[in-house]
């Protein structure tokens, strides 16, 4: 691959693939770059690159799509629990021959005082849900029905796009993105009586304030680790994908 010849495929979804995308373009101007976006979020961010929106239509599609477009390297910087996305774009960068370097940020860990417990699954983080907790959601719109029958919690259930599944009638719904402010935080869990708070082990910045407002707090979290992906190439940060691209682009 050359810097001029080169067609890189970064999968987004998370604040970091943005930072890739915009990194990569400023260091390799030469340099095809196409963002990929699932869809499940209707306002996307604005990038200074082309991006293209929606499914490929599972591993055969991807492998489809990188041979017409004449994919060189996948950055997978998908969500940590994107499992199928991340699944299939290690199996079709192998079907096709391509490269692929997956960011993976580093998973939050607790701190002295801390009172998490930790779920292999979201149905051990049911599971381990006291009777008639009154617990805040952290979990996506396709997750939150795995919850849904435990009738006797209050749920407090935050997400950007509508669920799939419909909540109980007791629960309340937040259409909104999680808040970056500690006290936000720490006052809406005041306003709805929250004691418990269950979240995915997402790692990052953007999500932490809700973890900081749970320890200021003193309540419980059950937190849901993160699925296996499949092995490849990882990065931790976007400094070393940019060396990493680099260094396959030279080559
Ligand atoms: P997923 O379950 O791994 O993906 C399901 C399907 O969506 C994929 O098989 C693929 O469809 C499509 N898809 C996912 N990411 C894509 C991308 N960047 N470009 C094109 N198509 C993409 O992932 P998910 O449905 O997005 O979410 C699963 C979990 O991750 C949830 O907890 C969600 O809250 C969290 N999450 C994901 C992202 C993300 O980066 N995808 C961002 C924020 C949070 P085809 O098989 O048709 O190609």
């Amino acid at each position: 691959m050359t810097s001029s010849s080169g067609h890189i495929l970064i999968l987004a979804g998370t604040f970091e693939a943005r930072r890739v995308a915009s990194s990569l373009s400023n260091a390799m101007p030469d340099t095809r770059l196409t963002v990929s976006f699932s869809g499940a979020v209707r306002d996307l961010p604005e990038l200074a690159v082309p991006t293209r929106v929606g499914g490929f239509g599972g591993v055969a599609g991807l492998g489809d799509y990188i041979n017409r477009a004449g994919i060189s390297l996948i950055i997978d910087a998908t969500h940590p629990f994107a499992f199928q996305m991340s699944c299939n774009a290690a199996a079709a960068a192998e079907m096709t021959g391509c490269e692929i370097i997956r960011l993976e940020r580093a998973p939050w860990e607790p701190e002295a005082g801390d009172r998490w417990r930790s779920a292999a699954n979201f149905e051990d983080a049911k599971a381990a849900l006291d009777t008639e907790a009154r617990a805040f959601f952290a979990v996506g719109r396709k997750e939150i029905g795995r919850f849904t029958d435990r009738t006797d919690l209050f749920g407090l259930v935050r997400m950007i796009e509508p669920p799939k599944h419909a909540l109980p009638d007791h629960w309340k719904l937040v259409l909104s993105r999680p808040s970056q402010q500690v006290e936000e935080e720490m006052e809406l869990f005041a306003k709805y009586r929250i004691d418990t708070l269950v979240s995915k082990n997402s790692g990052g910045t953007r999500a932490y304030a809700k973890i900081a407002a749970a320890r200021n707090l003193k309540l419980p979290v059950i937190m849901i680790e993160r699925p296996r992906l499949p092995t490849t190439k990882t990065a931790e940060s976007v400094a070393e994908i940019l060396r990493i691209a680099g260094h396959l682009a030279n080559h």
